[in-house]
């Protein structure tokens, strides 16, 4: 009798159509551009362009808004490709992706109609924004607030950190304040959608009190923009309370907890996609570069590192891929993104470091790829949840799954 298995690589055609056309993007518009922008820090206006023309923007967004309409699965896939060519490109639809997904969810009809088909074509993108300077991993201890006012509009007050696509979006997922006696404290967050003038450092007429400092200088994750965003008396309309003012006023945490699961999978997905690009570079120099008068991939030592390196691959692929596709399924996955999550994002510095090792010192000169990568993977093991944050969400889950 046949066993009927469900393989966790396995594609549909769309599926594979998909990639492919994403795989030659990648080859033909990243990877020769990637060296480019990184070293300028530039934002990659061209390549996002193209993304916006090939419906990259809008690929989770349901088809009567303007999108593909497909799942999260696809969507992984499609990061993970992303990722291959540079983790900043996959930055720039990250947020964006977020912040479309808090629409489909928790958004009232008005507003998907509103923001949702601009979204899709990527004319308006999205930012997402739960950072301080004082906070990160405890989110609860966001102080930026928001605070009626007589004509029936928010005003905002607060300074949010790390912002990623902080200036280029037009739209702001942003978490603040909203009941400061709220017990537990949970219950007083609320999510607003803030808007602003994209590419503007100080916002004005309907959006002023909305001021974008300069970027912040970073290690690596460059030509993407991360921001602080200064909110000093911004007035935000009650319909911007994510799905309205009745339905969304202080339910803004359990929404972006939620988000967050999805944004944990696409994290996951960054991590293979830059642990392949390190093990594909690895393949090509250990068999090019001779010691002792052989290729150095002949060398037992590296093979073995080879084999680490492909396994580290294939199981973090499968782990974020089976997060996803539970997720599609419409099971509880906030346990399985929170193991992709970590176990992906180790894994691509994992592979980063040993290709950088394979290279000897060419790994340290900028003449080779491997020193950007080496550059970009450490912020896999911090943005969405540090490693030491997934395992308290996996061990917490993990107990309340098997509670005695
Ligand atoms: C390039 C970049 C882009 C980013 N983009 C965004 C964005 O778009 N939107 C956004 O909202 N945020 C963004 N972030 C912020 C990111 O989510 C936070 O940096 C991350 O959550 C960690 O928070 P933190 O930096 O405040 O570190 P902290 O929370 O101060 O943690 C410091 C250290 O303590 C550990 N730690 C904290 N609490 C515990 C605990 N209870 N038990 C054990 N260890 C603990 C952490 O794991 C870490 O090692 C970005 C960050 C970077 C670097």
């Amino acid at each position: 009798m046949a066993v009927e298995t469900t393989s966790y690589t396995e594609q549909t055609d769309e599926q594979r159509a998909i990639i492919e056309m994403v795989r030659q993007f990648v080859d033909e518009q990243i990877l020769p551009k990637a060296e480019h922008y990184d070293a300028a820090d530039e934002y990659p206006e061209p390549i996002v362009e193209q993304m916006k023309e090939l419906g990259l923007f809008g690929v989770t967004i349901p088809e009567e808004y303007g999108g593909m309409g497909l799942d999260l699965t696809t969507y992984v896939m499609i990061v993970e490709e992303l990722s291959r060519g540079w983790i900043s490109i996959s930055g720039v639809i990250n947020t964006h992706f977020i912040g479309s997904y808090l629409l489909q969810k928790f958004g009232s009809e008005e507003q998907k109609q509103k923001y949702l088909p601009r979204m899709a074509t990527g004319e308006i993108r999205a930012a997402f924004s739960l950072s301080e300077p004082e906070l990160g991993s405890d989110v609860q201890a966001i102080k930026t607030s928001a605070k009626k006012q007589d004509d029936g509009t928010y005003e905002i007050n607060g300074q949010k950190m790390w912002v990623t696509n902080g200036l280029t979006s037009s739209l702001v997922f942003v978490l603040v304040k909203t009941d400061p006696d709220a017990q537990p404290r949970h219950k007083g967050f609320t999510c607003f959608i803030a808007e602003k003038e994209p590419g503007a450092s100080e916002n004005t007429g309907e959006y002023a009190g909305l001021t974008v400092p300069p970027k912040i200088k970073k290690l690596g994750y460059k030509g993407v923009e991360s921001t602080e965003l200064v909110f000093d008396g911004y007035r935000c309309p009650a319909e911007n309370i994510l799905g309205g003012e009745e339905a969304g006023l202080n339910k803004g945490f359990a929404q972006m907890m939620d988000a967050l699961e999805v944004g944990r999978a696409n994290v996951a997905a960054r991590g293979v996609g830059i642990a392949q690009r390190a093990l594909e570079l690895a393949l090509r120099y250990s068999q090019e570069r001779k010691t002792f008068g052989k290729p150095i991939a002949e060398h037992q030592a590296i093979q073995f590192k080879l084999a680490d390196m492909a396994t580290q691959v294939e199981a973090a692929r499968l782990l974020t891929r089976r997060a996803a596709r539970m997720k599609d399924a419409g099971e509880r996955s906030d346990l399985e993104a929170g193991m992709a999550k970590l176990f992906a994002s180790e894994a691509g510095r994992f592979c980063v470091e040993e290709a950088f090792r394979i290279h000897g010192g060419y790994g340290y000169s900028k003449e080779y790829e491997i020193e950007r990568l080496y550059r970009d993977a450490p912020l896999l093991l911090i943005g969405e949840g540090t490693s030491e944050i997934q395992r308290m969400v996996i061990g917490r889950k993990l107990l309340q799954r098997h509670k005695i």
